[in-house]
């Protein structure tokens, strides 16, 4: 039977149904953006507490849209971890819950393998081998991707992530939480040329990334006075760096890895300079390039409807029974047994 996903990780509600023979049914999210932009960040209190409020609306929205019964379902998939440990909670409790009144397999899922499984969602859908680069609020990793949880990890960021860096420099520049978006749509008034800053790491072999120098960097670079126009040529210098360095260490990785495929997940996947500059790479490079959709590029639960699918297919739950977890290493996971 289909598949509920359930993600309640960090600040977006949301559950999607996933059916091996018909593909994704429905998917639904609430973000919490606007409850959190006013303290500049997420609370994670506040984040719990809206989870319990939203989930069981989103769920029933979601059996509605897809046209499945609750007892039709065949397992509920949720996410684990990494998060909220709090925010996990709720989702937790309520997969297990579900799972336990219809007799249902309980399906804890990995947030980041989801997100790196979230292209699988697309026509065409990549195929095994590929590099993943994953750019999230919480992650920047280069993973070699030999099959379902067969996850090498290459290279990670040794300070903030991406995704934090982009919504961290936006606050310098007086923009609203979360930032990237904002930050990515003031570079576009940007003027090229005017500031530059360096791609960090790059002039080194390795497939590390350090993002925190970039966002002092642009403090050092900001006037106390400045105008609109400067703070934008500021986002545009920024954001080029970033995705230089990205795209830089994607091709890297791809010769030391010996892959010819490459996959983009995760919130900053949605920031268009990185598309257009990997797209352009991948045209010159001779590697091919795939995307989630915007919408599943951030927080969702089809991704882990697909994943929680994934799984139960080829028999294999990481952990198995009811859990959360705040940290959970990625090349922790094992592959499911039919894939062994
Ligand atoms: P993790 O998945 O690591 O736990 P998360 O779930 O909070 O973290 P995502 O929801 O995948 O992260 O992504 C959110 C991040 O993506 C935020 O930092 C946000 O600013 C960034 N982001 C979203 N859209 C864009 C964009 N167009 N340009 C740059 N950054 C973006
Ligand atoms: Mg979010
Ligand atoms: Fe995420």
């Amino acid at each position: 039977g289909p598949i509920l996903g359930i993600e309640t990780s960090c600040d977006e509600t949301a559950a999607a149904i996933y059916c091996g023979e018909r593909g994704l049914l429905a998917h639904c999210l609430y973000s919490q953006v606007k409850l959190h932009a006013q303290y500049g960040g997420v609370v994670p209190e506040l984040a719990s507490r809206d989870h319990v409020r939203r989930i069981n609306g989103l769920i029933r929205a979601a059996l509605a849209d897809a046209g499945v019964q609750a007892g039709e379902l065949g397992g509920i998939a949720y996410t684990a971890g990494p998060g909220l440990i709090g925010a996990l909670m709720v989702g937790a409790a309520v997969a297990s819950g579900m799972a336990s009144a219809l007799g249902v397999p309980l399906i804890p899922v990995h947030h980041m393998e989801a997100h790196l499984l979230a292209p699988m969602l697309e026509d065409p859908a990549p195929a095994f081998p590929f590099l993943a680069l994953l750019v999230s609020g919480g992650h920047t990793m280069l993973v070699a991707v030999r099959g379902h949880g067969v996850y090498e990890l290459l290279g990670e960021s040794l300070d903030d992530a991406v995704g934090e860096a982009f919504d961290k420099t936006a606050k310098l520049l007086g923009l609203p939480y979360p930032g990237g978006p904002h930050l990515a749509r003031l570079a576009e008034q940007g003027r090229a040329g005017r500031f530059h800053f360096p791609r960090p790491m790059t002039d080194r072999p390795g497939l590390e990334f350090s993002f925190s120098g970039l966002k002092t960097a642009v403090l050092t670079a900001l006037p106390a006075d400045a105008d609109a126009q400067t703070r934008a040529d500021l986002a545009l210098a920024f954001e080029e760096a970033v995705t230089d360095t990205l795209a830089i260490k994607v091709e890297r990785a791809l010769q030391a890895a010996q892959l010819e495929r490459v996959i983009v997940a995760g919130g900053v996947g949605a920031n268009r300079r990185l598309r257009e500059k990997l797209a352009e790479r991948a045209r010159r490079g001779g590697f091919a390039l795939y995307f989630p959709r915007l919408a599943f590029c951030t927080d969702n639960a089809a991704m882990v409807a697909y994943t929680g699918w994934v799984r139960r297919r080829d028999g294999q739950m990481p952990g198995g029974a009811l859990f959360t977890t705040p940290r959970w290493p990625l090349d922790s996971l094992t592959p499911p047994r039919s894939a062994a």
